[in-house]
């Protein structure tokens, strides 16, 4: 076996969930428990197959993780324990749905080192979670918080949605207002992203539901970056506000465009500058079907870097940039800059690039000035 010497992030896809949301196109599905135990050999495979070395961060997402057997969950988590080394404080993440929390797997992950659990709450109106096809309430969340305390987890992120059919400012701010007080670490805040083929489409097509208009949205976004940071969640991406000290690390390290290494059906990787992607499909998957892999060129790897570091707050140092792709700012983007810089969307003072508040707003566009 072959020693990495870079410090990896590890990244583990759980595909199955109790039931299908009806905005969900990620490679997930209900009622497969059946192909758990031949899932967990592909992906112990899998993990074994990969080179060893050293690791900072473990985020298993899904699908739902909690949906896994805690017996199964824990057979992947040893194999990518005894594979990967981990330094002492490393982040260990889990994702889980409310509804599907128990103590079992908690005490389980306490015992492997876990620090910080992930709960896809959405939203605190049950009228919404039902509009959403999730499986749980509010009051789920509420209890499935209380376990997650009970069993010592002090790190906490809730998700959230904006944007939502039927959503009015005063649901994001009810919303807003349960999420902090839950005592959450960390709160990332996503527009809903309508994607063709799922059956919240449908409904939005043939006019059973009406999405907020354009400035309802972007109100809506505009009150989570403020009531996160009266709650001393500061915004450290587009999306995702954390208190002092409690940034995702392996997100953190995915928009640094660091290493990672996926594991599972549908997850990615990036490694010597080739970027991989497992089959989406889980009998694809099962059935031993490669990744798609795609070698990053030079060009492409310093727009990557930008498009990537754009959404951070804090934007891109020119001297990491030069470091990594041997040139500056100027030189990879010239001209390109001057319209978004122009038009107060970007900033480009004391060696650092990012975008202004309203640049963040409508970061694509600006992306589409720089390709
Ligand atoms: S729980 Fe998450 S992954 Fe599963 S169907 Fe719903 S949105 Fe998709």
């Amino acid at each position: 076996m072959t020693e990495k010497t870079n410090c990896l992030s590890v990244y583990l896809h759980i595909p199955f969930c109790r039931k299908k949301c009806s905005y969900c196109d990620f490679p997930s599905w209900a009622n497969r428990e059946s192909y758990m135990n031949a899932y967990t050999e592909k992906v112990i495979g899998e993990i074994e197959s990969f080179p060893a070395g050293r690791a900072d961060a473990l985020y298993i997402g899904g699908g739902t993780p909690s949906v896994m057997p805690a017996d199964l969950l824990e057979r992947m988590i040893d194999s990518i324990e005894r594979h990967f080394s981990f330094s002492a404080e490393a982040e260990k993440s889990i994702e889980m749905n409310p509804g599907t929390v128990c103590a079992d797997m908690l005490d389980m992950l306490r015992n492997h080192g876990f620090n910080r659990i992930s709960i896809g709450m959405q939203s605190g109106d049950n009228r919404l979670l039902r509009m959403l096809g999730r499986i749980h309430t509010w009051e789920d969340t509420v209890q499935s918080v209380r376990l997650v305390r009970k069993a010592g987890f002090d790190n906490l992120n809730l998700d959230l949605m904006i944007g939502l059919p039927g959503q009015h400012l005063s649901d994001v701010r009810d919303s807003l207002g349960k999420a902090i007080g839950l005592g959450v670490t960390h709160l990332s805040c996503y527009g809903l992203i309508v994607e063709e083929g799922t059956r919240l489409c449908t409904e939005i097509a043939n006019g059973s539901l009406e999405l907020p208009d354009t400035d309802e949205e972007r109100e809506m976004y505009e009150l989570c970056r403020i009531t996160a940071e009266e709650n001393g969640l500061k915004q450290y991406e587009i999306s995702n506000f954390a208190k002092n000290g409690r940034k995702c690390r392996y997100n953190w390290n995915v928009w640094n465009r660091k290493e990672y290494a996926g594991f599972g059906c549908g997850a990615a990787g990036f490694l010597n500058e080739v970027r991989y992607e497992n089959p989406r499909l889980l009998s694809d998957y099962l059935n031993g079907k490669g990744p798609v892999t795609n070698r990053i060129s030079p060009e492409e790897a310093r727009f990557e870097s930008v498009m990537l570091g754009l959404r951070l707050t804090e934007g891109i140092s020119e001297k990491d940039f030069a470091d990594r792709h041997g040139m500056g700012f100027e030189e990879a983007f010239g001209e390109k800059m001057a319209k978004p810089i122009r038009e107060g969307l970007l900033l480009y003072r004391n060696g650092i690039l990012k975008l202004t508040r309203r640049g963040m707003d409508i970061q694509n566009r600006v992306l589409v000035d720089l390709m």
